[in-house]
């Protein structure tokens, strides 16, 4: 049996947030509960998205909630020598092209991209972006948490970008590479992602690297009926609060937790936690925390 290996893998564009929470901590017990690795990567390959200070601040929030990771973090920006080589990999066997569509020719096309570049033969040196000719129509897997998923990547937007416009690495090649080479064997993570999921299957089919499986946790969702995040203005994880976030957390992924479990330290919390961790009675839709 090969050792488990989880991760989590927060992109620094802002501090964490309670949804954020829910995915460290669901991956963090997963891997745990199954005497595994839980692996901690920073995504910041995306300069302009990224918030001054987030990396330290992230890094401090999970230890102040008693998450800790094990090895040292990776850094994405670190890595971008292994995502070129892998990137020619691509190239070099023909599954890129570029192209120079405007954005507005993708709106007026909703985003389902037509693959109106695949024979154009467009140069890969200009400020185009280069996109993965997808030979594939469908992709699925069996998620550890929702069951059975299938994805038409028609429906998902088409051949997707790999390298930007901007130059930049597209999330999809890095985080593929990453899983793969980093040998993680699970990957927990929030339902937004299940798209990518897709997407990152099929890059790892075109790396040679085997895919990790994968199951899929709840979108945590504001009063307000949205998801949490930094668009919708998710308030920052207050450490000062830290084991009544992990009790919430508990809750949003269904391991019903003892009432007055918040009394307890972190330490303690997680400890119980790991103990009663129940993959099949996380909830497969989005959750309203109640307080
Ligand atoms: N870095 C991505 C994010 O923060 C998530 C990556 C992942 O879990 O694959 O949304
Ligand atoms: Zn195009």
């Amino acid at each position: 049996m090969t050792p488990y290996s989880g991760r989590f893998a927060p992109s620094p564009t802002g501090p964490l947030h309670l949804g954020s929470l829910v995915a460290a901590l669901g991956s963090y017990l997963d891997a745990k509960a199954n005497s595994g690795l839980w692996l901690l990567r920073i995504e910041d390959i995306d300069p302009p998205r990224e918030m001054a200070g987030a990396k330290e601040l992230i890094l401090r929030q999970l230890e102040d909630h008693g998450l800790y990771w094990d090895s040292t973090a990776i850094y994405q920006s670190q890595r971008l020598d292994t995502y070129q080589e892998y990137f020619d990999h691509l190239k070099n066997n023909q599954h890129l092209y570029a192209c120079d569509c405007p954005r507005h020719r993708i709106r007026d096309l909703n985003g389902i991209y037509d693959g109106h570049c695949r024979d154009l033969n467009l140069s890969f040196d200009s400020d185009a972006a280069i996109r993965v000719l997808l030979s594939e129509k469908n992709i699925g897997w069996n998620d550890l948490i929702l069951g059975p998923q299938s994805f038409s990547f028609d429906e998902l937007g088409g051949d997707f970008i790999v390298r930007r416009r901007d130059g930049l690495f597209s999330y999809q090649l890095a985080v593929a590479v990453d899983d793969g080479l980093e040998g993680i064997t699970h990957v927990i993570r929030g339902a937004d992602l299940l798209d990518s999921t897709a997407r990152q299957t099929y890059l790892h089919k075109l790396f040679g690297l085997s895919s990790p499986e994968y199951g899929h946790l709840p979108m945590v969702m504001n009063n307000q009926g949205q998801k949490l995040s930094k668009q919708t203005h998710a308030p920052e994880l207050d450490s000062n609060k830290s084991r009544e976030n992990l009790a919430l957390a508990l809750n949003i992924l269904g391991q019903n937790p003892p009432r007055d479990i918040s009394e307890n330290s972190c330490e303690e919390i997680i400890a119980w936690a790991i103990h009663h961790w129940n993959i099949n009675s996380v909830p497969t839709k989005p959750v309203e925390p109640s307080n």
